[in-house]
């Protein structure tokens, strides 16, 4: 995949949990269309600093900053490291997420609450920041038509229910209403805010459910495309929900999932 290096100039983008899977690919397609791009690490800082050596090594520019999103003064150092650094922000991209699996039953509270705080409130937290900066600067028309963008992860599972992962299904349908609500508040500021729902793409988060034949053939029987997804296609919507070509387009979920939200138990007949 080529992006346009052009496409993105002078914009400032922060990815949360971008040292590995889909935040790790949308960094660097980030970078490579121009933007100056902070990765954000929670453990995984070697990583991390990879990503900005590889991007830097390309012509683009890059910093690390360690933070844990659930946690309100990581967040704040992180964005003031981001505008020590840059200067200010553009494009956030919401994307640190875990999981932590369990019959219902067995769910205990720290789980509830681990994935709701990294999930849900760690997207909130950043979210506000920089809708800070964003109202605060305003449009600059020679960077873009917008005064910022905020793309949030969000999952298929915003609105497919799943069982054995409440947590993370509950923090996913919050996702979806605190981004249709915030993007409603801040329209009229010319700020953007959408979601990326991805379906089953390999990354270290869903590992066991494709990294056997057996696994794989079971996740497949959910896609109607019949391939599981690679994250440069969340990468290239991502830059696409970012640039000014989606300039239109405010309060909405693109669903990247191979039709995985079409029902496809009812393709023979149900
Ligand atoms: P991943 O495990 O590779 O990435 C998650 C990233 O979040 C990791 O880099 C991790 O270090 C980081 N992270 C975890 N807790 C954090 C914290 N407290 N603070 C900062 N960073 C933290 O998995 P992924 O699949 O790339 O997941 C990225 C996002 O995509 C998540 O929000 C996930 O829910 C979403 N998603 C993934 C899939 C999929 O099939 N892979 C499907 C739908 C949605």
């Amino acid at each position: 995949m080529s992006y346009s290096p052009n496409l993105l100039k002078g914009q400032k983008a922060l990815v949360t949990g971008a040292s590995s899977g889909i935040g790790e690919a949308i960094a660097r397609a980030l970078a490579a269309s121009g933007a100056s791009v902070a990765v954000n690490y929670h453990s995984e800082q070697e990583a991390a600093e990879k990503i900005v050596s590889d991007i830097k090594s390309l012509g683009g520019e890059a910093i690390a900053i360690g933070a844990n999103v659930a946690k309100e003064e990581e967040v704040l150092s992180m964005f003031d490291q981001m505008y020590q650094h840059f200067g200010t922000i553009d494009i956030l991209v919401n994307n640190a997420g875990l999981q932590k699996d369990s019959a219902f039953v067995d769910m205990t509270l720290d789980h509830w609450n681990l994935v709701i705080g990294v999930n849900l409130t760690g997207q909130f937290l950043c979210a506000r920041e920089a809708a800070k900066e964003f109202l605060k600067r305003g449009v600059k028309p020679d960077i873009s038509s917008a005064a910022g963008k905020i793309i949030c992860m969000s999952s298929v599972h915003e609105v497919i229910p799943w069982a054995g992962h409440v947590n993370y299904a509950t923090s996913k349908g919050g996702i979806h209403m605190m981004m249709e609500s915030i993007a409603q508040e801040l329209a009229p500021h010319r700020i953007r805010v959408n979601s990326i729902a991805p379906g089953a793409i390999k990354t270290p988060i869903n590992k066991a459910a494709w990294d056997t034949p057996e696994a794989e053939a079971k996740l497949l029987k959910l896609i109607p495309a019949k391939r599981v997804g690679d994250v440069t296609d969340i990468a290239k919507a991502a830059v696409w929900l970012a640039s000014d070509d989606s300039d239109y387009v405010n309060g909405e979920t693109l669903f990247v999932d191979g039709g995985m939200t079409l029902y496809p138990g009812f393709a023979t007949g149900g």
